[in-house]
């Protein structure tokens, strides 16, 4: 009796498991029926089956078989399930519409896949700078930073000085995205993030002034939309810098709901130079405008109205986005916003009936009604570029000053950094800006490869900054006060005030979270929900089942696929899925491979029950979106580690940003799971998902510390984190300084280990520094060359750990 029921089991385990091998290996319908077949035979020649049981198996077998029959699949079940799909499909606004379709899926798409192609990735070339864009670094750039002083942007003139503004316009600092022909310096998206980077890690104020024309603005939307005569009018003068640009969205009742603008152009006759034409009447309001107060060319964003049919047969043309030169009768630009200490160029702009020709609208009239499509797609790039660029370089500055600080700074006789608890925060700010490097490097080579990643480019603007920040955090706490007092000594202050500013900007970040990354992933990355949607919506109604169908059949394998992926890996730790390469991080590999399927299933899920209500319930989709971040994330980590050759020395800054990242995806699926509204289908997902529960563990503290003798040291793996910042040694900055203080401390090492031991023996008993060194010199421990090379240094330290005071009158506040 016992024999029969082990067979019996043995038998239906083996059936199941070529089940759920052959759903693992995504194996197709009509092979994977043959196969079904041949096991369901054998199960029932060999088996000890209840007949009942084998009935109700072959039954199933049957059904299978009738799926391969595509005329009966389509009819009986495609079909009718179309028709539901049609009735409940949410209806999809032309804006929505528009931001979707924007940009292309890229990596983003394997991910979602369940089953990543690592291929995809790993064979992106490494980012790479050509010799003419690293010497524009080496050379303009480094000398930018050399020229600005911080404090007397952001304290004294509130804006940049004559000679820094010549200096930035005469080196073409605003062309970098305009082609050559055109007069401007035409470089790959990570030469312009690598400029960035480094301005950045001087001042926050020259980063976004340059940032902001060779982000969206008039010079990306007059190359991908403008006419040639737009642009042969407009181009050079930008280039040159005798053009300065803005665009303007925003309004004081529009921010998030960019789409909402209440600005309008109104086509009408009026009179332009002398002549009567057909042009438009704008009326705007627009606020938090970068560079109006000083723009010459206007870029704004308003909706067409054509009352009189003067251009064609609609009443409405949606959003437009038109170039108004500011010295138009009736624009009004000046006057400026106080952007929190960081008084980059930024104010209102406001125009009252102001009448201007057709042409003004970028691309000319047939490109009325397009501004909204124009933007989105130009953000669909562009936002992985600027303001991660300007993170990353913050995050490196602060890491670079952190960890040279911490080590410089004594408190209990130990330098800072020798505290568990300094160690822990400084780990993670190393690797939090590893994280950032690598998503800029890796999706900067990818958009230069023609890759316009929309949901990566909302990823990179959401994490990078929200990275920045809490970096920018973690380096005001380990400074203690010296990162609290402002004036010329601070080289964080400002970085820390700034956040917020590109936290905000570009989309903000909750809105991003919430609504963007997910939002757009789900459809967009989906390999099946766009082209359901699209068959659904097709007017052709035969070609439109044919498309269903076969979507549909796919969503389902895809989902049966899933399952089994996730369930398998859960159960294996994913040890058995394959990687591109072995070696000591080939385990995270196979953890993004697990959690790739299990988000998938996860979403399916989640769409299928919760339909467009998903949508609204922000707190799920948020968190999907974290585990779909966390992927993204942690696998560009892993292509920065193979491009940069596997340095070993870096390997514990990787493992920590890795696994903290998986971790992050591990504990927003559960969190997912635990909030989701139908408990049995939850309970369900989390049987497949995580069968032994949360196994997986946040970074282990021993990598903490092996990470902070990184960059406590002057080691190549500091430099390789924090290069491409301004760390020249020069009296006004500060991380240049701070570098020399780190190597002469490094180099004082042997001499301070002897005065340790001397006080300690009881040769010297004083406790004031100078006064031990010049004990340790008379008692012969120290040579007068070591007491003097102690005492530079001493004095080296002493300087770099003051801070500024002012007499009451030099702080008090300007008229504004
Ligand atoms: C310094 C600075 C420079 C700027 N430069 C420019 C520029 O050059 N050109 C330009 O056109 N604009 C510019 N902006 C505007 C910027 O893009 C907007 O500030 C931004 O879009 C947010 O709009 P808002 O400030 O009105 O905030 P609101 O839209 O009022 O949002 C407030 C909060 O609500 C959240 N939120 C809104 N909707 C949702 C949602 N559905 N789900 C979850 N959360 C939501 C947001 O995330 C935010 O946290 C700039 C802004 C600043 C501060």
């Amino acid at each position: 009796m016992l024999t029969t029921v082990l067979l019996s089991l043995l038998w239906l385990a083996a059936f199941i498991a070529v089940a759920l091998a052959l759903a693992y290996r995504r194996v197709d319908l009509a092979t994977s029926t043959i196969i079904l077949g041949f096991s369901l035979l054998a199960y029932s020649l060999f088996g000890v089956i209840h007949w009942l049981w084998m009935l109700l198996l072959w039954v199933g077998f049957a059904g299978l078989v009738a799926l391969n029959m595509p005329n009966f699949r389509r009819e009986r079940i495609s079909a009718p399930l179309l028709r539901i799909y049609r009735e409940i499909l949410p209806p999809i606004s032309d804006t929505e519409r528009e931001a979707l379709e924007a940009g292309t899926v890229w990596w983003d798409g394997e991910l979602f896949s369940g089953r990543p192609d690592w291929s995809k990735l790993t064979s992106l070339p490494a980012a790479k700078l050509t010799e003419e864009e690293q010497a524009f670094i080496d050379g303009p750039t480094e000398e930018l930073c050399r020229i600005v002083d911080d404090w007397q942007i952001t304290h004294e003139l509130a804006d940049m000085s004559p000679e820094t503004w010549a200096f930035i316009k005469d080196h073409r600092f605003f062309a970098m995205i305009i082609p050559k022909d055109y007069g401007g310096l035409e470089f790959s998206p990570f030469a312009v993030a690598s400029v960035l980077t480094k301005l950045a890690s001087r001042s926050v104020v020259v980063a976004s002034t340059v940032g902001v024309p060779n982000s969206l603005g008039p010079a990306e939307l007059l190359l991908h939309y403008g006419t040639q005569e737009q642009r042969d009018r407009y181009l050079p003068g930008l280039a040159s810098g005798e053009e300065i640009p803005c665009f303007a969205l925003t309004g004081p009742r529009a921010g998030s709901d960019a789409s909402a603008i209440p600005d309008t152009g109104i086509v009408c006759k009026g009179q332009f130079n002398g002549e009567e034409i057909i042009g438009i009447r704008l009326n705007w309001n627009k606020r938090y405008i970068t560079l109006a107060p000083i723009a010459t060319i206007l870029g704004l964003a308003f909706k067409l109205y054509d009352p009189e049919h003067l251009i064609g047969d609609r009443d409405e043309y949606g959003i437009t986005a038109a170039l108004i030169p500011t010295d138009t009768e009736g624009v009004e630009i000046g006057r400026r916003h106080f952007p929190l200490n960081i008084p980059f160029q930024n104010g209102p702009t406001r125009g009252k009936d102001v009448f201007v020709p057709l042409d003004s609208i970028i691309g000319g009239p047939e490109r009325a009604g397009q501004g909204w499509r124009m933007l989105v797609e130009q953000l669909a790039a562009g936002r992985s570029i600027v303001l991660p660029a300007n993170a990353s370089g913050g995050a490196k500055a602060a890491v670079y000053g952190s960890g040279a600080y911490t080590r410089i700074r004594k408190q209990f006789n130990l330098p800072i950094s020798r505290f568990e608890g300094i160690g822990e925060v400084l780990a993670r700010m190393a690797a939090r800006t590893y994280i950032i490097n690598a998503a800029v490097a890796v999706t900067c080579t990818a958009i230069n490869r023609g890759e316009k990643p929309a949901v990566p480019s909302a990823i990179l603007k959401y994490h990078c900054t929200e990275l920045g920040r809490m970096i920018a955090n973690d380096a005001m706490d380990v400074q203690g006060g010296k990162g609290i007092i402002l004036g010329p000594k601070n080289y964080i202050g400002r970085g820390y005030q700034a956040i917020p500013i590109a936290i905000t900007v570009e989309g903000a970040n909750i809105l991003t979270r919430s609504l963007i990354i997910y939002g757009q992933g789900a459809i967009r990355c989906h390999p099946f929900v766009l082209k359901e949607m699209e068959a659904a919506t097709n007017e052709n109604h035969e070609q439109g089942l044919i498309d269903f169908d076969t979507s549909l059949f796919g969503h389902i394998g895809y989902a049966f696929s899933n399952m089994a992926r996730s369930f398998v890996m859960a159960m294996t730790h994913a040890k058995l899925s394959l990687t591109p390469q072995s070696g000591p991080v080939s385990r995270y590999y196979q953890h993004i491979n697990r959690y790739s399927a299990a988000f998938a299933l996860a979403s399916d899920i989640a769409m299928l029950n919760l339909g467009g209500e998903l949508k609204r319930r922000e707190s799920l989709s948020a968190r999907l979106g974290d585990v779909f971040s966390s992927m993204y994330l942690a696998s560009m980590v892993l292509k920065q580690f193979e491009d940069q050759g596997r340095p070993d020395d870096d390997l514990p800054i990787v493992e920590w940003a890795c696994r903290s990242l998986l971790y992050q995806a591990q504990e927003q699926l559960h969190s997912f799971l635990r909030n989701f509204p139908n408990r049995f289908l939850a309970a369900g997902l989390r049987i497949l998902i995580f069968p032994r529960g949360r196994t997986y563990s946040a970074p282990a503290d021993e990598l903490s510390w092996k990470i902070v003798d990184l960059i406590t040291y002057p080691t190549e793996s500091r430099e390789r984190l924090c290069a491409g910042i301004y760390s020249t040694t020069e009296p006004s900055n500060p991380l240049g300084l701070l570098q020399e203080a780190l190597e002469a401390t490094e180099a004082a090492t042997p001499l301070e280990n002897k005065l340790r031991d001397a006080r300690r023996a009881g040769v010297i008993g004083s406790d004031d520094p100078l006064e031990m060194i010049e004990q340790a010199e008379q008692e012969g421990v120290l040579t007068a060359d070591e007491a003097a090379q102690l005492k530079a240094l001493d004095e080296q330290v002493m300087a770099l750990i003051e801070v500024d005071d002012f007499a009451p009158e030099e702080l008090r506040a300007g008229t504004a």
